[in-house]
């Protein structure tokens, strides 16, 4: 059967049932699989069969994961990783030479940052930053050596958005590849690649998993550029585990039914910070006030699941605010059923400062919120009573 429909490719995409007609996909722990004889072991290893040979390469759970991430976002192709972060090292490392120049969002994902400022310098990898509300400035960047442009849309933890299809134009004029960090959208809310997007990362640690469990990632693109982010990984080892493939593939089967709540959820709470006396300052995507909110509209199904909001009385304040938190968790991780609350400034970003915060949207007093899926009014109590310091 074969259908667009992404809850059911969600639930119907499995791969194949072994002769005890098991429903629901088993669990393949298996390091390697066998060969019929030598032929077949021959042709397997020469791939003229497409065929399991080593967990490394592929497996069944980790097939069918990038399966349903392939169709989810209109890819043709993708390879799944232990972590976000192993998927954006293989993807760069991959398809990068000594050289090369990347052009990126300054608005990242702290490691994202860590890896092109610490660790591709080290094969003379260099990368030029551009300000997500200014993409006029981006082109500028653009060097004869510039390979890819990179972008993450909403960012963390600001929620900016940028212009998917500004940036896909930029691109393809300038025949370098367009790379985005989707995580924060998952699938379900956005596809980079209708945008003219080459490659779709994701962090699946986060929404895709959604519980807080495993970790995991993907990257899924262009059958070229996947070939080769394949050849790297199976040579280097970043390879999802079974187990975390099966737990995330399972997880992709309710991601449409999570997000339609997360988002319902989260828009309530914005609603409710932006009435509050306590607050300078609301983000969320689907608010009317968001300075990108059309952007928004156009681009995303639904507004995701993170707020930033900057409450009064900048860093003493915003610790004050998590100090009283008390249902919602204090903790790294996003996308989960849990709300979690974190103050950047004084944790993930407290190195950077106050001049590199503000460069990228992070005030002393802003708090990202990743709103669960507890009941709403719960949820709102808890901020309600941490804001009356
Ligand atoms: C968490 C995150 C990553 C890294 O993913 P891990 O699974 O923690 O390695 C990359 N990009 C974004 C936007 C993230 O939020």
């Amino acid at each position: 059967m074969s259908t667009e429909n992404f809850e059911t490719i969600a639930i119907r995409t499995q791969s194949e049932r072994s002769q005890f007609l098991e429903h629901s996909t088993p669990l393949y722990l298996t390091s390697s699989f066998v060969f019929e004889d030598a032929e077949d072991m021959r042709a397997s290893f020469s791939e003229e069969k497409q065929r399991n040979i080593y967990s490394r390469f592929t497996n069944p759970n980790t097939s069918e994961f990038v399966e349903k991430i392939c169709k989810m976002e209109g890819a043709e192709a993708g390879y799944a990783f232990a972590t976000g972060m192993s998927a954006v090292f293989s993807t760069f490392a991959a398809l990068l030479n000594a050289g090369d120049h990347i052009v990126s969002a300054r608005s990242i994902f702290g490691s994202t940052h860590g890896l092109f400022t610490k660790f591709l310098p080290k094969w003379n990898i260099e990368t030029s930053y551009f300000d997500v509300n200014n993409l006029d400035s981006v082109e500028a960047l653009i060097l004869p050596q510039t390979k890819i442009l990179y972008a993450e849309s909403p960012t963390n933890p600001a929620v900016d958005i940028l212009d998917l299809e500004r940036l896909g134009q930029i691109a393809k004029k300038h025949n370098i590849l367009l790379v985005i960090d989707n995580c924060f959208a998952t699938p379900y809310l956005q596809n980079p690649i209708k945008f003219g997007a080459d490659l779709v990362i994701h962090s699946a640690t986060k929404l895709i998993d959604g519980q807080g469990r495993v970790l995991g990632g993907v990257t899924v693109g262009k059958a070229d550029l996947i070939r080769e982010i394949y050849l790297f990984s199976r040579n280097t080892g970043p390879a999802l585990s079974p187990f975390n493939a099966w737990v995330l593939s399972k997880s992709l089967e309710t991601l449409a039914v999570r997000l339609e709540k997360h988002c319902e959820n989260a828009l309530a709470v914005a609603e409710f910070l932006e009435k509050h006396h306590n607050i300078n300052l609301v983000k969320y995507p689907f608010l009317k006030s968001h300075p990108q909110y059309d952007m928004a509209k156009k681009q995303m199904k639904l507004g995701g699941n993170v707020v930033a909001f900057e409450v009064k009385g900048g860093l003493e304040a915003g610790r004050e605010f998590l100090n009283r938190i008390a249902l919602c968790s204090l903790s790294a991780n996003l996308g989960d059923t849990r709300t979690i609350v974190t103050h950047p400034a004084s944790t993930t970003h407290s190195k950077l400062t106050e001049a590199d915060r503000l460069e990228v949207g992070i005030t002393d007093g802003l708090v990202r919120i990743s709103v669960g899926l507890e009941n709403v009014a719960d949820i709102i109590a808890d901020l309600n009573q941490a804001l009356e310091y």
